[in-house]
């Protein structure tokens, strides 16, 4: 399935969400194991709360729902499996948002393009390489060092316009 139509599914809601966090899990271990990492049950259970929608969800939320259904878990040990999982690419963090995201494509080195949607919160990514290509090299030319690069476009989706 292409990505647009992939996109055009979430927004829409037609498609099989637990296939979406079955497949976050699978790719989660791969990810893992590539890089000789455990995946431990706290990062797994953070992973699949982080996918729980396509929406985002700030460390708060995630927080109060980890103390419904697990021995509640220090916040700090929380925030460590947050970083483990930003750091391995296996989600995203929206700063506009203070929130986070899942990714679906961890395997491929790449920085995120989001457009959240501003009335329902759904958040669909969009991997433009082309954009990011530019990016860098205007950076370049004005001889910024980038560290951190996630555009983030607000608007609304098209069942909310
Ligand atoms: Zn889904
Ligand atoms: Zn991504
Ligand atoms: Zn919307």
């Amino acid at each position: 399935m292409s990505k647009r139509s992939l996109i055009q599914d979430f927004i829409h809601g037609k498609h099989n969400h637990s296939r979406c966090v079955q497949e976050a899990v699978l790719r989660a271990e791969a990810v893992c194991a590539a890089r000789s990492e455990r995946f431990t049950p706290l990062r797994r259970i953070v992973l699949e709360l982080v996918w729980g929608s396509h929406k985002p969800i700030k460390a708060y939320d995630l927080l109060a729902q980890l103390a419904e259904f697990h021995e509640r878990p220090a916040p700090p040990t929380v925030y460590r499996a947050l970083d483990f999982l930003l750091e391995a690419g296996l989600i995203h963090k929206l700063q506009s948002l203070n929130a986070y995201v899942g990714c679906a494509d961890p395997d491929r080195d790449h920085q995120g393009q989001f457009l959240i949607c501003g009335n329902c919160g759904i958040v669909a990514e969009l991997d433009d390489k082309s954009i990011t290509d530019s990016i860098d090299l205007n950076a370049r030319r004005m001889g910024f060092r980038i560290d951190d690069e996630t555009v983030e476009i607000k608007g609304l989706c098209k069942d909310c316009q």
